[in-house]
């Protein structure tokens, strides 16, 4: 396979995905798979770094995995696992926290965010050393390029560092990858808050539409999304931050262009992009969902597709190690 090797995955933290995950990165991931050879990964260990309970933790796992499957990730096509299922991703992170700096590491903007967040003190260590284990999630594998939003940009640009370093000190052993930093454009903001941007962390469930609410519930939540007092249906993220983002939900998943859409719109009331765009979401993410369900009733199929991944993930990983630790003389 000569295509472009992508690694990507997304932390189980939820018991489903947004639909933030799915227009920003999901439906991207599944598009290349055309052109790529894909790792996605679900990186359970990453998620520890915040101490979930142990059964929301396993079954926001096998959610997870399921919700990549149900959006179109293809197990032949491409390698889908779960990063705890792959130890050389614990064990290289160690061989990169001992070639990071002390003072690199902290000056890791979402670290710092983070434990302002939850108090320096009551911060894990492992929250300061994941962007070690995603140099070595990437790393692992040969990688060229990672599909990131802009909030990974610094980590992406540690773990370059951090493979020029090793190859510099070591010997030419990693490829250093390149950032597919996915347009900005796609970025999705709560519908109760059209400010901040839709997130599994946030604590504003009615702006998030999950994958995986009922269509009810999803036609509740746009129906009820913060707009303006305004009455033109304008594209205009400074002024009506809540009604350019309904347009951009809308033009993602209906494929029309946003002055289409305002086009279409004039002199018409709020009330019918609202309810039109329901409909638009929920026919898109129906069918997400209910696939989503069988896997999930299936759990001896989706165990075989994990493991089957874990196999290939193996493979190659364990490579790597191998070539790490003789080179570093272990
Ligand atoms: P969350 O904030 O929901 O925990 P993550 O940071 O785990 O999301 O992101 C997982 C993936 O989903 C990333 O690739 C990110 O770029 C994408 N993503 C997350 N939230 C959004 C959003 N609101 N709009 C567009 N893409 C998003």
């Amino acid at each position: 396979d000569r295509r472009p090797r992508i690694f990507s995955g997304m932390q189980p933290t939820a018991d489903s995905l947004h639909l933030g995950n799915y227009l920003g990165a999901l439906t991207r991931w599944v598009a290349l798979q055309d052109t790529h050879e894909a790792i996605y990964c679900v990186v359970d260990l990453h998620a520890l770094t915040v101490g979930p309970d142990p059964a929301a933790l396993r079954e926001r796992c096998r959610r997870t995995a399921a919700q990549y499957l149900a959006a179109g990730i293809d197990p032949q096509r491409s390698t889908l696992f779960l990063q705890s299922h792959v130890p050389e991703h614990a064990e290289l992170a160690w061989v990169m926290s001992c070639l990071t700096g002390f003072g690199e590491a902290s000056r890791m903007t979402q670290f710092k965010d983070k434990s302002a967040k939850q108090g320096a003190e009551a911060s894990s260590v492992g929250l300061f050393t994941y962007p070690m284990l995603m140099a070595a999630d990437i790393l692992l594998y040969g990688t060229d390029a990672v599909p990131v939003g802009e909030d990974q940009r610094q980590h992406l640009e540690l773990t370059r560092n951090l493979a020029q370093r090793f190859n510099s000190r070591y010997g030419q052993t990693f490829t250093v990858p390149e950032p597919h930093i996915l347009k900005e454009t796609a970025k999705i903001f709560d519908l109760q808050d059209p400010t901040s941007k839709m997130s599994k962390t946030s604590s504003s469930p009615g702006g998030i539409v999950e994958l995986l609410d009922d269509p009810k519930v999803t036609a509740k939540k746009i129906r009820s999304a913060v707009t303006d007092t305004g009455r033109e249906v304008r594209y205009d993220p400074v002024d009506k931050p809540g009604i350019s983002n309904l347009l951009a939900i809308h033009s993602a998943l209906s494929g029309r262009t946003v002055p289409e859409l305002e086009a279409d719109y004039a002199g018409r009331g709020y009330g019918d992009l609202k309810k039109e765009l329901a409909e638009v979401v929920t026919d898109a993410l129906g069918p997400v969902r209910e696939r989503t369900l069988e896997l999930l009733a299936d759990p001896a199929t989706l165990d075989d597709i994990l493991a089957e991944g874990a196999r290939r993930a193996r493979g190659l990983a364990a490579e790597t190690l191998a070539r790490v630790y003789e080179r570093v003389g272990l």
